[in-house]
């Protein structure tokens, strides 16, 4: 029985890792993605310490830092359920195989926000996707539309812009959310065009995208035409493990966490995307840091031997 589990290969789950190990304790750090969302981040410029470092190579460190100690078993397998099994959890896999640990650390952070709109599913792989900085690099040259009006899309916008010909950012509202660096980096691209107070109601195609129907009109016409879409518009937490254990959500549909990322269910805790923790301010620096006290609440729980 390992002393710990720690469910999510991001980077609150790696930091947990790290913590956990130079605890000496018995640490199993499984999930399905290596990196988690952290590798969608073209270019991470707020990571203390690096001044800018891509979001793949940063996780890398991650992985290579908990992976580096003994006491530190990686499993790349999906996680179906989490029960409670004698004095401690089991943990069952896809491929049928479990684990059992004493106690649990939730780091399973959250899938990207479907629009919900005609058109979505049926080109979704077929010009929709739910990454521009991953996936802008297939659109050399074309023209795509990014939605949503946080970090994602705006930095998204600013990345496809450095590849497609055009770029058309379309928002409900007349400001954004991200970061002014991010708005700044887009505003500097004379490919972007922004479509703001506009909502995208259906996406438009043949065998692959062919554009997108607004709900108002835009340049004399309520339909532009683009070769992608790609929908950054937030992201929904994984809770459906912790949910199936009893874990309680908060208002917002993230695991309730205490100051020590404790949920409502003894022995386990949660950190990351997926916790309520840090004013739902989903960072690099803020998963580390619920991370790494996820590690020092797990230490303490099993120091007092409850
Ligand atoms: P977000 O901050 O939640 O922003 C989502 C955006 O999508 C908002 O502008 C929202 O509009 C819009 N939206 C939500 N639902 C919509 C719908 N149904 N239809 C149309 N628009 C909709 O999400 P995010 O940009 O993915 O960022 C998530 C977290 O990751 C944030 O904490 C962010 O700072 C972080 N992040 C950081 C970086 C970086 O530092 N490099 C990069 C990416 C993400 P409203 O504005 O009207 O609510």
């Amino acid at each position: 029985m390992y002393d710990v589990a720690v469910i999510g290969l991001g980077c609150a789950g790696y930091t947990a890792a790290i913590y956990l190990a130079r605890y000496k304790l018995e640490t199993l750090i499984v999930g399905e993605t290596e990196g988690g969302m952290g590798i969608t981040a073209a270019e991470v410029g707020n990571w203390p310490g690096n001044i800018d470092i891509k979001g793949p190579d940063l996780m890398e460190n991650f992985k290579k830092h908990a992976t580096s100690f003994e006491n530190v078993t990686q499993k790349t397998l999906r996680v179906e359920k989490v029960e409670k099994s004698g004095k401690g959890f089991k943990l069952t896999y896809q491929n049928g195989e479990s684990d059992e640990a004493k106690t649990i650390v939730f780091a399973t952070g959250s899938d990207k926000r479907h629009l919900g709109v005609p058109g979505e599913d049926e080109f979704s792989g077929k010009g929709v996707t739910y990454c521009a900085t991953c996936d802008a690099f297939f659109y050399k040259g074309k023209d795509v539309a990014v939605l949503g009006g946080g970090d994602s899309a705006v930095e998204g916008a600013a990345i496809a812009a450095q590849v497609a010909k055009k770029v058309y950012l379309i928002h409900r509202r007349s400001e954004f959310r991200a970061e002014p660096y991010w708005v700044d980096e887009v505003n500097s691209k004379d490919n972007v065009e922004f479509v703001l107070e506009t909502n995208v109601v259906e996406i438009l195609g043949d065998k692959t995208v062919t554009g997108v129907k607004l709900d108002k009109e835009f340049n004399g016409s309520d339909q532009i035409a683009v070769d992608g879409v790609f929908i950054e518009i937030g992201a929904v937490p994984s809770t459906a493990l912790a949910e199936a254990l009893g874990c309680e959500l908060d208002d917002r549909k993230h695991i309730k966490v205490g100051e020590d990322m404790a949920t409502s269910v003894k022995g386990v805790f949660a950190a990351g995307d997926v916790s309520s923790g840090s004013n739902h301010f989903a960072q690099f620096a803020t998963a580390a840091g619920e991370g790494s006290v996820a590690g020092n609440s797990v230490f303490n729980y099993l120091q007092a031997g409850a």
